[in-house]
């Protein structure tokens, strides 16, 4: 019984490490054969270094959360579905359900710290190091800094017993999120009609480009990291700003010189840059009057 265990275990193991590298590899052939967006001189003059910063700073980052995040996380997962704790464990439901419901509320709540993170001063201290990549493609999915991991501790403590996250709830919701989060950075150009279609459901290339614009008022926008139905629910979906228009990053860090990987890491504990100006003021009316499905 032990053994059998062990090799559906080992199966399972195998199944997500290929849909994984299968998933990565379908990505970045996309990124290279139909790129969204064209990255500006300044991201192209980093070459692969800047991949390099991305990818060293996703070790840095796994580790430290590895160490910090899965010690505290997964016993009080456990503790809340062997007590009963939690929102969705009261629920009068199977157990499949429970789990469902809660995936759908970590998503939630994930919007709100989201938000937080853009709104926090301390918080976005760490937080702008993801946004000032200064291109915007899969390897940016992995560029966070081990600050704002550690800084998210308490939150996911307090998600995991608030809702009742059983452990294979929180796994599914983990899965869901890292292939949503690596798919929604990427710079994968989707037939217009497929990304329409899936925007209506879940965060898009596009969607997720204007999140990642320097111009503050379309930063402020599409923080779901999962179903876009948050960022519907609370008027901050945001459709309309051709991507050829954007400019990826953060204003007070445009040269490549800015965002090196020492820089990136020391980031957070220098002084936050004084807030660029908002401007709205390259939506065209016409763009703005086609509405909520303009995304192009
Ligand atoms: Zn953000």
């Amino acid at each position: 019984m032990a053994s059998a265990n062990g090799d559906s275990t080992r199966v399972r193991g195998w199944a997500v490490a290929t849909t994984v590298a299968l998933g990565v590899g379908v990505l970045l052939w996309t990124e290279r054969r139909r790129a969204l967006r064209t990255p500006s001189p300044a991201a192209q003059s980093e070459g692969s270094a800047r991949i390099v910063t991305n990818l060293v700073m996703a070790g840095i980052t796994a580790a430290v959360s590895t160490a910090a995040m899965a010690p505290v996380v997964t016993p009080l997962a456990e503790r809340a579905e062997r007590d009963g704790l939690g929102l969705t464990q009261g629920l009068p439901a199977p157990a499949w359900l429970r789990d469902a419901v809660a995936v759908v509320l970590l998503d939630y709540t994930l919007y709100w710290w989201h938000v937080l993170e853009h709104r926090v001063p301390w918080l976005y201290r760490f937080h702008q190091v993801h946004h000032a990549d200064l291109a915007l493609d899969s390897t940016t999915a992995l560029r966070f800094h081990f600050g704002e991991f550690l800084a998210s501790v308490p939150w996911r403590a307090a998600q995991v017993v608030l809702l009742g996250a059983s452990p294979r709830a929180l796994r599914v919701w983990q899965r869901l999120t890292m292939g949503s989060v690596l798919f929604h950075h990427s710079n994968a150009r989707l037939p217009l009609r497929w990304e329409r279609l899936l925007s209506r459901v879940m965060m898009t290339p596009r969607l997720h480009g204007i999140h990642h614009s320097l111009v503050i008022d379309e930063q402020d926008s599409n923080w779901s990291s999962g179903l876009t139905l948050w960022d519907r629910l609370h008027g901050t979906y945001r459709a309309d700003v051709p991507q050829d228009e954007i400019e990826i990053g953060v204003a007070a860090y445009r040269a490549p010189g800015d965002v090196t990987l020492a820089r990136s890491l020391a980031m957070p504990f220098r002084p936050l840059p004084p807030t660029p100006p908002r401007d709205a003021s390259r939506v065209s009316s016409a763009t703005r009057e086609a509405g909520i499905d303009a995304l192009r």
